[in-house]
């Protein structure tokens, strides 16, 4: 998501009071988690889903349970793929102790990584992987790691609102997709790689990872201000040994391309949704899965945050969250439609919203409902 979310939590509220005087020092335990926090689900698969981080939106905010940037890991044996790079990334990675953590080396059995979309939510720490990976196990074996995402977009969006046009950044390519920003990213941080490659002996970036795009058909790419959420088959486009990757477009205007991604391993499938409202494409790439790890907002809190009468600015605000977002209230349908036994709440706009409320996702859903926790393990 583009908008900040809400900047107090409960905690912080609590805490603020409590230091003027107004409420006794101990009293650390908010209202949201005597509603309901737990400790992170546990599993011992082969094969999971590991909740990283699930808080949705770049703002910066305390919350209960903590949630760190939007990030989950699909553990297969001894081999995990990331799919989204939110901020925090690393630290979880060492609290899920995957990789040869011990040694400080998380990287180690990283095999690929997958971004949604390029918003900066889900990709911030994609630099910190790449920049810090050489000394946090980047360089152990499958090398060099797969960066897959968005193309290049090509075309602008449409501005809306009334205020002026704003200067455009980077003017001779505004749009980068991933494969660009990858090298880009490698550019910028170049005083520091040649730095550790010439002194100190590290491998060159080209050795440790490399950008891809997602290849879509023509057809789809055409007209991203048009109909950024066409209908299509999902689209395989990266398999190996213990996983098969595909992607579909969903909504989420006007980020485009913006994917779900679908992951078949011999010991089941999962969904994940990135950011999107209401999909058609999510629902038909779902279908047969056994998890769908799906993005929600609480409709009430988008309402308080921009009460009416609205300006014409504050309604395309509100209007992209409740439309490139999935309602809470909605979630629990497309599941159904989907026909996927377990569904699985991750980044949470607001992170900070009571965790009781969530549970409303289970209307219109005879499956099992998880409100995703970091650090959560989920068996396919
Ligand atoms: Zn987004």
């Amino acid at each position: 998501m583009s908008s900040q979310q809400h900047p107090l939590s409960r905690r912080t509220v609590l805490g603020g009071l409590a230091a003027v005087g107004a409420v006794p020092l101990l009293t650390p335990v908010t209202a949201a988690s005597a509603a309901g926090a737990r400790a992170p689900l546990r599993s011992d698969a082969r094969t999971k889903v590991v909740l990283l981080g699930t808080s949705g939106g770049p703002g910066w905010g305390a919350t209960e349970p903590p949630r760190m940037g939007i990030a989950s890991a699909l553990v297969v044996g001894d081999r995990y793929y990331l799919i989204d790079t939110g901020e925090g990334v690393g630290f979880r990675l060492m609290d899920a102790k995957l990789g040869n953590w011990e040694s400080r080396a998380a990287l180690s059995d990283l095999r690929a990584i997958f971004l949604t979309h390029l918003h900066s939510d889900h990709i911030s720490d994609l630099s910190n992987i790449l920049s810090l990976g050489a000394y946090n196990g980047l360089v152990a074996a499958d090398r060099p790691v797969p960066v897959w995402g968005p193309g290049n977009r090509g075309v602008l969006p449409p501005k809306t609102g009334t205020h002026p046009m704003p200067p455009i950044t980077a003017p001779e390519n505004p749009t980068p997709g991933t494969q660009e920003m990858v090298d880009l990213l490698v550019r910028a941080f170049a005083t520091d790689f040649n730095d550790r490659s010439i002194d100190g002996g590290m491998p060159a970036p080209q050795d440790m990872f490399a950008g891809y795009d997602i290849p879509l058909p023509e057809r789809l790419v055409d007209d991203p201000n048009g109909d950024p959420h066409p209908r299509m088959k999902p689209v395989v486009f990266y398999e190996d040994d213990r996983v098969k990757v595909s992607a579909t477009l969903v909504q989420h205007a006007p980020v485009f391309p913006s994917f779900a991604f679908r992951f078949d391993t011999e010991d089941g499938s999962v969904v994940f949704s990135g950011d999107t409202g209401p999909s058609h494409n999510l629902v038909r790439m779902a279908r047969g899965a056994d998890v769908l790890v799906h993005e929600v907002i609480a409709t009430e809190w988008a309402a308080q945050r921009y009460p009416e009468p609205r300006s014409a600015e504050d309604e395309a605000a509100y209007r992209h969250l409740i439309k490139s977002h999935t309602p809470v209230e909605e979630v629990g349908a497309i599941a159904e439609k989907a026909g996927v036994p377990t569904l699985v709440l991750n980044h949470f706009v607001p992170g900070s919203w009571p965790l009781e409320k969530w549970q409303a996702a289970q209307q219109g859903y005879s499956g099992r409902l998880i409100v995703g926790a970091d650090l959560d393990e989920i068996e396919l």
